[in-house]
């Protein structure tokens, strides 16, 4: 599939029937698979031929699916995950045990934030936030002997700021370490971290991959690039012998292009269990089918609303990388030259008590804590997702009372404009 565009990459990759066989991905709904000796099944235990034995590990419907996501982003492995978080869990973990650290940009989603800041140092892992407009000295700054991993976001959620992804993955690599990125915003449709030096590519592919609200899920992708072996002392998970599975050293056997999936597949996957189900996966790729379609319209609709937005007596600031007035206009222009995504984030005069007399006012955007699907919604978090911090609180944690996420799904953004009008009049 390497010859062929993006958009041909959406449809038709990852599946190439044989003759006879079914057009669409098939779902296997199996959890487990029939061998006519031990032996068979013994190899596949041993890592020593690759095939299917418990969908806790590996399921073929979960792999074709995977693999159209290793072609859109040009890597060579692929995994799903249960979720989001899981992935982003996993990517890390794969890498960076306990005694480890890792350097992360302060601007990423508030699950992410809260597993590496929160749930992660319990395993004994440290992290040292970095802010996302980090010079080279202040990233060279935040590391350490123990530092595993460096972690950003293409664009954040729900900051919206973008990443200079070569000065990241540059960074990272002068210190032997893998970055991993989260690519959720973005999509491979806008921007492909690999490209740009990223090691490690990870999705919420509940948000615009599936882009329909079905299924919750997500995704690891690995460029196939980053040297473990040219940093053993660091990466022993992957560079020395696992005695669980009769002592396999996994860069070794696997190399650079599938040590990173196998070992996360083999041993986290077996381990901690957060596969995503065939049926999810094959949803996943209803929505992949159509991506580079709907990821158009998506950036189309949010500069439409973000330019109508900025030129509103009622909306004080209006964050959206596509405006020239943006703080990331220009790094966006190099890393999504295409457009970026639908959400757009603006803060109304007023505060608190307007952006909530202004949602009530809408009719067809909806109140939801979901982002990035095919129907626009939006959310005020001081009074959702933040309700328990204090209008100052607030202010200092870069959301105001007043900023409203607007995710601006697929309708025509007419209609779109036309909803916002009529909520702005109801502000009078
Ligand atoms: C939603 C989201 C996640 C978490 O994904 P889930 O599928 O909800 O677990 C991670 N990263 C980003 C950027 C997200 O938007």
């Amino acid at each position: 599939m390497s010859e062929y565009r993006i958009n041909t990459k959406c449809v038709q990759g990852g599946y190439r029937p044989g003759n006879g066989e079914p057009r669409q991905v098939p779902i296997i709904q199996s959890t487990t698979f029939k061998y006519d000796t031990s032996e068979d099944m013994g190899k596949l235990f041993d890592l020593e031929a690759s095939g299917y034995f418990y969908t806790r590990l590996q399921n073929p419907t979960n792999d074709f699916v995977a693999n159209k996501i290793a072609e859109l982003e040009g890597g060579t492995a692929a995994m799903l995950t249960s979720s989001g978080q899981a992935a982003n869990f996993f990517a890390l973990f794969n890498v960076c045990e306990n005694g480890g650290h890792i350097v992360c940009s302060s601007s990423i989603y508030g699950g992410t934030f809260n597993l590496i800041a929160v749930t992660m140092p319990k395993m004994g892992i440290e992290v040292t936030f970095v802010s996302p407009d980090a010079t080279e000295e202040e990233l060279n700054a935040a590391f350490r002997p123990n530092t595993r991993a460096v972690f950003g976001e293409t664009i954040a959620n729900p900051a919206l700021t973008v990443l200079d992804i070569e000065l990241f993955a540059k960074v990272a690599h002068e210190h032997g370490v893998p970055f991993i990125i989260d690519n959720t915003f973005a999509t491979p449709v806008h921007c492909r971290p690999i490209e740009w030096g990223a090691d490690i590519v990870t999705h919420s592919t509940t948000k615009y991959m599936d882009g329909h609200g079905a299924g919750v899920g997500g995704c690891i992708v690995d460029a196939g690039k980053f040297d473990w072996m040219a940093h053993k002392d660091k990466f022993p998970g992957l560079c020395t012998p696992d005695d669980s599975y009769h002592g396999i050293t996994y860069a070794e056997k696997f190399g650079k292009e599938g040590a990173f999936i196998t070992k996360c597949t083999a041993q986290l996957m077996r381990d901690l269990g957060s596969i995503q189900s065939p049926q999810n996966a094959f949803y996943l790729n209803l929505g992949l089918e159509s991506l580079h379609v709907r990821m158009k319209r998506h950036a189309e609709n949010g500069q439409a609303v973000a330019e109508f937005l900025a030129k509103r007596p009622e909306v004080k600031t209006v964050t959206y990388s596509g405006l020239p007035s943006d703080k990331y206009y220009k790094v966006a222009q190099k890393y999504l030259p295409e457009g970026g995504c639908g959400v757009v984030s603006f803060e109304l005069n007023g505060g608190r008590e307007a952006a909530e007399k202004f949602m009530k006012g809408l009719k067809l955007i909806a109140i939801e804590t979901h982002v990035a699907d095919a129907r626009s919604c939006c959310l005020n978090p001081a009074t959702s997702t933040h309700r328990q911090l204090t209008d100052k609180q607030l202010e200092e944690a870069g959301i105001p009372a007043g900023l409203v996420r607007l995710s601006c799904g697929l309708e025509d953004s007419r209609d779109l404009i036309e909803d916002l009008e009529q909520a702005f009049a109801n502000l009078k």
